[in-house]
């Protein structure tokens, strides 16, 4: 037994003759707990056990010195093993699963509590069954991270796959992402595969498969439903729309953003409408505009420049922090996520205006997310127009950013960083600003 216990647990523990995985009852002065004996999280308090119970939560159980654990049965070795998946059905559309990583990507073995990557076809057919109904499932593991390590580099090596699949005769490409930083690599993937001729979905899960309350099945069967037939080619996100257990949406790349640390409705569309509700009974168009499967107008445009920075102001934020940036980043452009209508402290105006002289883009966007920016309404917002900042209408401060090491890739002068920056070229920006909840 080792599974990072130490002390009393590790004593209660061996005392028991148990080992990570058998079954256990541990009792003590505050009760009697039954469940899978699992290894000690490295930050989890010392004095505590992790069970995992019937219902698939863990729990950890604190003990004391009358504390006693007893072994009830021995842990059978984890042995998953795929069901032969049915043999795929030729008539049905052919759907590419990529698996980037993230809770969605993974598969908890029940020993030990951790997740390791699993996204075999088998794999994602034995989980998932109903999907072999939908559409023929190739699957390939492109990198396994947490959405939170990943990089333009990453969302640039995504792209270059999602290319060269969307050339290919798939009907469609899903891609398993983690949830944190899912906005950022649709906004990516939406600037690089310009009008693609079939839906680039991506898919991630609030909530592991291994709990009763998990999004994993449904959103991904959703998603590869969308990839497969949806007439909507767009790069977008499928995730649940509200605590029900049957709508999910799928909601524009450059629109969407992760709302709450754990509901399964986290993601909303902003400023927008999702571009479709999808439920089991069909697909629901709510998009007035969107980009139609089969076009001829794709565009693969990779590259980003990561000398760009995205800065939310705080009051009494001082503009030192912007001028010691730019010089330790070399930084060629600036997203400010103001306050309101579009506005950081007038003391910035003689740093933002040295910027400008220098050639260094700054645009606004708003901390307030719905609604747009409106830097004509005040004398302060004026000025920071005066001073070279370029207002960014209703764009997301997250797409703004990907946005702009997009550009900064393509664009050399300021004039044009500026007016890229200024157009609506996917969908990022204009069109009225919805509120607060519709998305
Ligand atoms: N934080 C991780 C990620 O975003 C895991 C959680 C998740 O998949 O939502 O990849």
């Amino acid at each position: 037994m080792d599974g990072g216990y130490t002390g009393l647990c590790r004593r209660l523990i061996s005392e028991a003759g148990a080992s990570i995985g058998d079954e256990v009852l541990v009792v003590t002065r505050k009760g009697e707990y039954r469940g899978f004996l699992m290894m000690r999280y490295e930050l989890g308090a010392a004095d505590h056990i992790v069970l995992k119970l019937a219902n698939g939560y863990n729990i950890g159980v604190k003990v004391w010195d009358d504390s006693r654990v007893v072994k009830l049965s021995e842990s059978r070795p984890p042995s998953f093993r795929a069901v032969e998946p049915p043999p795929p059905d030729p008539g049905l559309p052919h759907v590419a699963v990529i698996s980037t990583g993230g809770t969605i990507a993974s598969r908890v073995d029940y020993r030990t509590g951790g997740v390791r990557p699993a996204l075999t076809a088998s794999d994602l057919l034995s989980a998932v069954p109903e999907l072999s109904g939908i559409a023929r499932i190739s699957a390939e593991v492109l990198m396994s991270i947490y959405s939170e390590n990943m990089n333009p580099r990453n969302w640039a090596l995504m792209a270059e796959r999602v290319d060269s699949l969307l050339r290919s005769d798939v009907d469609g490409v899903v891609i398993a992402h983690g949830t944190d930083t899912m906005g950022y690599s649709a906004a990516a993937l939406s600037f690089v595969l310009q009008q693609p001729p079939k839906p680039v979905v991506l898919v991630g899960s609030q909530r592991s498969s291994d709990r009763p309350s998990s999004d994993a099945a449904l959103n991904l069967v959703a998603a590869v439903d969308i990839a497969a037939k949806a007439p909507i080619a767009e790069v977008g996100v499928c995730m649940h729309l509200g605590h029900s257990d049957d709508v999910i949406a799928f909601h524009r790349g450059v629109r969407v953003v992760k709302l709450h640390t754990s509901s399964r409705s986290a993601f909303k569309s902003v400023n927008c409408e999702p571009l479709a509700l999808w439920t089991r009974s069909g697909l629901k168009i709510q998009a007035e505009k969107y980009h139609r499967r089969g076009g001829d107008d794709y565009r693969f445009m990779p590259g980003f420049d990561e000398r760009a920075l995205l800065l939310k102001f705080y009051p009494g934020m001082s503009p030192e922090v912007l001028e010691v940036l730019r010089e330790r980043l070399c930084l060629r452009g600036v997203v400010l996520e103001g306050t309101g209508l579009g506005h950081v402290s007038s003391s910035f105006i003689p740093t933002l205006k040295r910027l400008r002289d220098e050639g260094v883009f700054v645009g606004m966007t708003s901390q307030c997310r719905y609604g747009r920016v409106d830097m004509l309404v005040y004398d302060n917002g004026r000025d920071l127009l005066r001073a070279g900042v370029v207002p960014l209408d209703n764009m997301l401060a997250e797409t703004a950013l990907v946005k702009l090491m997009w550009v900064l890739a393509r664009a050399e002068e300021y004039e044009e960083v500026k007016r890229l920056m200024a157009t609506n070229l996917v969908g990022e920006m204009g069109g009225r600003s919805m509120p607060e909840g519709v998305g």
